[in-house]
């Protein structure tokens, strides 16, 4: 997360001192949450940019300040309650900044949200972005509406070779813990034929691996015309020249087809890694949940992946604390992660959110402590099961497509996931390099170019 720096000699610079002609406005964009929240912060600024706006590198040197929200869970939501804290301090000061607020955060009761915060100008919903652009026409700057396409999904400040598509908003789920559904609203799919295009573009753009987003890729398509579904469209985006890596999160075990299994398999472009959150290892916890399937449907759906794509590498999400866990069940949860053995598991401590249906229902009856400590068992199982799998790539060579660099080395990933770190004075960014690895930890790989 960008540091927030409120003390600054830097004074933010005023457009509203222009006279008549539109002068470009620096814009910084604060995100946390998902790769969906990253995916719609890239194409605000590549919208932004490409009407001659500029980022700044920070909330101190902007005039207009965008933050992208998430409440998926109670720590998220404080921190962005806080940094609105923050703002409201910088805009006493430079009461010309413009304060911006999308994400989760913004649900249907604007009205409460404008009373809480007074000082923030506009809100609009996640990936609604008719609002920004109708207060950009306001501006008198000449609009695009590629936006509401999607085709400013660019590479904005890091020119990485990897972008984030948004393939379909929403969730029409309801899992009982979760806020997403009451804030994203209900699943529409994008065009395929847009999708293609606008990959297309990106390919002209330098990228070279596109990850498609959605909270459920397998409800991909049910809405549209004639129901082209996510298979269809790992097909179509296939045939396009250049574009070397397709990836796609995240999948639902309820929804997942031995059909987009095939495919996966059948196709060299799609990467061999998939996201695919199990939540809880209790059958009694996967009903409250309200999950739509068993422990035992999950293990018969990673048995089929495994036999179909043996290198697949899996990443899983878990919550521990549910309402009502107990011991034992938790111990199910760790059994399940022993046996599987997933490459990456997200935990999180269960939080209720106001709204959902475990937030009515049941009580969080899990004290803080007993979630922290199951919190870290997990993390320290899975610690040492991923050390183990990544021991296995030890003197082996791996291919990596190389997304930019940090603190001298350059980094990327594997088709499996795997950050992969190495030092090389060539420049390599964009390009796929050999990688010899000589060292690994459950995070990340260290290797050595092979010319
Ligand atoms: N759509 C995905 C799925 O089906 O699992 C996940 C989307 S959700 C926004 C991202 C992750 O946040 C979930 O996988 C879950 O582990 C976590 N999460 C969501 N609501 C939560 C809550 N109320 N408390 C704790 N973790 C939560
Ligand atoms: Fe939330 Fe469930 Fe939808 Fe995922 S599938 S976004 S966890 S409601």
């Amino acid at each position: 997360m960008p540091k927030i720096e409120l003390e600054t000699k830097i004074k933010p610079y005023n457009r509203y001192s222009r006279e008549g002609k539109s002068i470009m406005l620096r814009y910084f964009i604060w995100t946390i949450g998902c790769q969906m929240n990253k995916a719609e912060s890239q194409q605000i600024a590549g919208y932004l940019d490409s009407l001659g706006h500029q980022a700044a590198t920070s909330f101190s040197n902007a005039d207009l300040v965008i933050l992208n929200t998430c409440v998926v869970r109670q720590s998220a939501e404080n921190k962005v309650i806080g940094t609105l804290g923050l703002l409201k301090g910088l805009k006493n000061k430079y009461p010309h900044l413009q304060i911006f607020v999308t994400g989760c955060l913004v649900d249907s009761d604007t009205q409460e949200l404008k009373r809480r915060f007074p000082h923030v100008d506009l809100l609009f919903k996640p990936g609604d972005f008719q609002e920004l652009i109708a207060w950009e026409q306001k501006q008198g700057i000449s609009i695009e509406q590629k936006l509401l396409r999607g085709v400013y999904n660019n590479t904005h400040g890091a020119p990485s070779p990897c972008a984030y598509i948004p393939i379909i908003q929403g969730c029409d789920n309801f899992c009982s813990y979760c806020i997403v559904p009451y804030r994203r609203g209900r699943e529409v799919s994008r065009p395929l034929g847009e999708i293609v295009c606008e990959v297309e573009e990106l390919i002209e753009q330098g990228i070279r691996e596109v990850t498609l987003l959605g909270q459920n890729v397998d409800s991909y398509g049910h809405d549209l015309p004639g129901h082209p579904d996510l298979a269809d469209l790992l097909n179509e985006l296939s045939n396009i020249d250049g574009l070397a890596r397709i990836r796609f999160l995240t999948n639902h075990p309820k929804d997942m087809s031995l059909k987009l299994i095939d495919t996966i398999a059948s196709l060299d472009k799609v990467c061999e890694h998939l996201e695919l959150p199990v939540q809880a290892g209790d059958d009694g916890i996967l009903k409250a949940m309200r999950r739509g399937y068993t422990v035992e449907r999950y293990r018969e759906l990673v048995h089929a992946i495994r036999r179909k794509i043996p290198q697949i590498s899996l990443s899983t999400d878990i919550i521990v604390g549910f309402p009502g866990e107990t011991e034992e069940q938790f111990e199910h949860s760790l059994s399940v992660l022993r046996e599987i053995r997933f490459d990456v598991v997200h935990v999180a401590a269960y939080s209720p959110r106001p709204r959902t249906i475990a937030w009515r229902e049941y009580q969080d009856d899990i004290p803080s402590d007993v979630k922290k400590e199951r919190l870290h068992k997990i993390e320290g199982l899975q610690a040492a099961v991923a050390s183990e799998i990544n021991s296995q790539l030890q003197g082996r060579q791996v291919e990596v497509l190389v997304e930019g660099k940090k603190k001298g080395k350059w980094f990327g990933r594997t088709r499996s996931n795997k950050l992969v770190f190495f030092e090389d004075a060539g420049n390599w960014l964009g390009q796929s390099a050999r990688i010899q690895i000589e060292k690994t930890s459950p995070w990340s790989l260290r290797g050595e170019v092979k010319k």
